[in-house]
């Protein structure tokens, strides 16, 4: 597959390519395009054509209104295909990514709809004067997204993009690149006009690293690790370049004495294992009061031990493998870590090789008793099938556990008292948290971290305004005052 810039699909200028690989059987997928500063430059080019000359940003918005909500059947249309190619690259099992890919056409409408219904505002501006604030688009836009949810985070970043009038330019994961020019092309065939939404296929190394330091861009958004928030933030700094980051996490899954702990076993598993534990709130720290341990435990490991594995597209399976060598090395160190540091193996803790799954990156699901706080297995983002279960005195010590880790993304909170929820939400430092729920998202919810799980927000309509910036207009309805020719005094602010 090739890049797509400008409204065409284009190798990279020197032929170089690299090999995706289906995670569970090692397979090849396809060969893509490797993008490096020319391709990044000849896209950012090609968005800053497409702004300037008006095609989107000054199209009425009624227009891209419904342009948006073309693009968002022309997805639901192709739901069953890109569900599949983003099962095969990514190793999630398809029920998994059929479930989230159903709600990417929302994101689009939804945003569709902010912008077709925001309203402009007039400000009491003293004295003779009209002014009204009005929000107009950035510019060039580059999004940089990460391998575990590549069209849902995308479709986060460039449904309020668009709306807004932006053009874009998408570095997607190496590993994951397939279903952004697949998206690309649909966009295309929308009628979203060329040059508006840009692909350059790479590594992060190369082609991320010439996105993020392109002058030439309005805004930076990244989905990634911290580390890589922390580089690609300075980078597109230093030119003054905006920056969002959702960068990683740990969350807390605190379980109240109150709670039914059946369903507080069934949420902490969906907390921890869904997508392998590859996610950024993944439930990777299960708080429960120390006279509940063992029972909690015991049912969450049963839960576990009888997760299917295996091929991610037959239906039946429930988790897949990890998403590559990198990350099944990076599991396996850690396990080796918590054992080290005296933690104990409730369940799995090892690869899982029987039959065809040891062609893949496959991993047990693993919970981890005895944990204390401080330990790395707690602290870390692991980013595998990995959990821990630490417990708790009482509420005090529940929310300095909580809140003892330097990510903030997200948390959950398990009770039959949804009063009880609400007030410790209150105490817990994070960008989102869920009562009775996990990883639960809507287009109208801002989703972004505290702490080093980032800067920023997106979705919702904090999301959109932060594709958008605000233009003041002062008209004076009186005679103008000649300045210099008047003795009388005279106001400035
Ligand atoms: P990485 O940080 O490794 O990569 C993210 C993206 O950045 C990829 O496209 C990558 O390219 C690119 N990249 C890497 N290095 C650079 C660089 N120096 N300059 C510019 N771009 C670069 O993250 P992963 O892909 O491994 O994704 C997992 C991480 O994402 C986890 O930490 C997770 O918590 C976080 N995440 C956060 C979410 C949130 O909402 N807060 C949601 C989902 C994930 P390449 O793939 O080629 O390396």
């Amino acid at each position: 597959m090739k890049h797509v810039i400008d409204g065409l699909e284009v190798a990279s200028a020197d032929g170089r390519t690299f090999e995706v690989r289906n995670p569970a059987t090692g397979a090849l997928v396809e060969r893509v395009a490797e993008g490096g500063a020319t391709e990044v430059a000849r896209a950012v080019d090609a968005a800053q054509q497409a702004f300037d000359d008006g095609r989107w940003s000054k199209l009425p918005v009624s227009q891209r209104y419904r342009i948006l909500n073309r693009f968002a059947q022309s997805i639901e249309d192709s739901l069953p295909s890109l569900s599949t190619l983003e099962s095969t690259c990514t190793g999630r099992p398809l029920r998994e990514m059929s479930a989230q890919l159903s709600r990417l056409p929302e994101f689009y409408r939804y945003f569709a709809a902010v912008a077709r219904t925001a309203e402009d505002s007039l400000t009491p501006f003293e004295g003779p004067y009209l002014s009204y604030v009005r929000r107009v688009p950035l510019g060039v836009v580059g999004q940089i997204t990460p391998w575990n949810h590549p069209l849902l985070i995308l479709t986060k970043k460039l449904a309020p993009a668009l709306a807004a009038g932006n053009t874009v330019v998408v570095k997607p994961s190496e590993y994951t690149p397939l279903t952004t020019l697949q998206l690309a092309k649909i966009a295309l065939e929308a009628g979203i006009p060329p040059g508006v939404f840009n692909v350059v296929a790479g590594f992060g190394g190369e082609a991320g690293r010439a996105l993020s330091s392109h002058a030439g861009l309005a805004k930076l958004d990244l989905t990634g690790g911290t580390e890589t928030g922390r580089v690609v933030a300075q980078t597109a700094g230093a030119n003054l370049v905006r920056v969002n980051c959702e960068l990683g996490g740990k969350a807390p899954v605190i379980v109240l004495p109150d709670a039914d702990l059946e369903k507080a076993a069934g949420g902490a598993i969906f907390a921890a294992f869904i997508a392998t534990g590859q996610t950024c709130i993944a439930g990777a720290r299960i708080l429960v009061h120390e006279s509940q341990a063992q029972d909690l435990i015991e049912r969450m490991v049963a839960r576990a031990v009888s997760l299917r594995m295996g091929d991610p597209l037959l239906a039946e399976t429930q988790l897949g493998p990890l998403v590559s060598e990198r990350q099944l090395q990076r599991t396996e160190e850690y396990v080796a870590i918590g054992i080290k540091e005296g933690a104990e193996i409730e369940c799995g803790g090892k690869r899982a090789t029987s039959g065809a799954l040891g062609q893949g990156f496959f991993y047990e699901p693993t919970i981890f008793a005895d944990v204390r706080s401080s330990m790395r297995i707690a602290q870390d983002e692991i980013f595998g099938p990995v959990t821990c279960v630490l417990t708790y005195k009482d509420l005090d010590e529940a929310v300095r556990i909580a809140n003892d880790i330097p990510f903030g993304l997200g948390a959950s909170i398990w009770t039959s008292d949804a009063a009880k929820g609400i007030k410790l939400s209150e105490r817990i430092n994070c960008g989102v948290v869920w009562i009775n729920d996990h990883h639960r998202i809507d287009p109208s919810l801002p989703w972004g971290g505290m702490k080093a799980s980032g800067m920023g927000r997106e979705a919702g309509i904090e999301g959109y305004r932060e594709y958008t910036q605000t233009k003041s207009v002062v008209v004076n309805l009186d005679e103008p005052v000649d300045w210099y020719a008047t003795t009388k005094t005279l106001r400035l602010s």
